[in-house]
């Protein structure tokens, strides 16, 4: 078995059903996501449009692409044609020009608000009233090139536990909060993207229903 088959093995055991699994696969060629796929995962994770398309053609077809990273407006039309779910959707113009590309290629894609949770300055995403205004203000029932299925979030990169927990919770608490202002009735929308290789296991604690691992399942990245 190849050592990438064995970690994601091992890194599979340690999440329960009923949370997936995104590869992040970022970085890493195209020979390794064919390891981890052979493997059986079909969930992979990219960040940059022209990496994901790059690699995208000559990988199996049936691979469901996760955009990860941050997504400049230029740049959807670009990932539009290839991705299954956009955890990174972090203004009203990007969530809007999803939609747009989206609806003229007749697809309907995944999207995750990004919510800001961190205490560091530098990270993107929404804060909880920005979200919340949107939400109420857009006609977002009426998009059919997206779909909302949920919140994603980065906790602090500290060796504070407690910290990085209080976000995570942070986090579930406020995607209770739009589910029942806004998507009681859309079971659709039902997604917490939370946890990396190092905070995976306090974020399925708090609620996670998705995790992205990278390192832990493919090593280092050298940028
Ligand atoms: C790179 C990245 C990951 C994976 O990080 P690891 O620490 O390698 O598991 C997860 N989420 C996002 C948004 C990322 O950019």
């Amino acid at each position: 078995m190849s050592n990438i088959a064995k970690q994601l093995q091992m890194v599979k055991a340690t999440i329960p059903d009923g949370v997936q699994l995104v590869a992040v696969s970022k970085f890493h060629p195209s020979e390794s996501i064919l390891q981890a796929y052979e493997a059986g995962q079909r969930a992979f994770g990219e960040s940059k449009q022209q990496e994901l398309a790059k690699k995208q053609p000559s990988l199996p077809q049936d691979i469901e692409w996760h955009f990860i990273g941050h997504l400049q407006t230029n740049k959807v039309k670009g990932v539009v044609p290839y991705v299954h779910t956009i955890h990174s959707v972090d203004s009203e113009r990007l969530l809007l020009e999803i939609e747009k590309q989206a609806r003229s290629l007749g697809r309907k894609i995944n999207c995750l608000l990004e919510i800001h949770i961190a205490r560091e300055e530098q990270k993107y995403g929404f804060s909880m009233e920005q979200c919340t205004e949107m939400l109420s203000r857009l006609a977002w029932q009426d998009f059919e090139g997206v779909q909302l299925v949920g919140v994603m979030g980065m906790a602090t990169y500290t060796e504070d536990e407690e910290q990085i927990r209080n976000e995570f919770r942070s986090l579930h608490t406020f995607f209770n909060t739009l589910k029942q202002r806004f998507f009681t009735d859309k079971a659709y929308f039902q997604h917490i993207s939370m946890g990396m290789s190092g905070d995976y296991p306090i974020a399925i604690d708090e609620g996670s229903t998705i995790v992205r691992i990278g390192t832990s399942i493919f090593g280092s990245r050298t940028y």
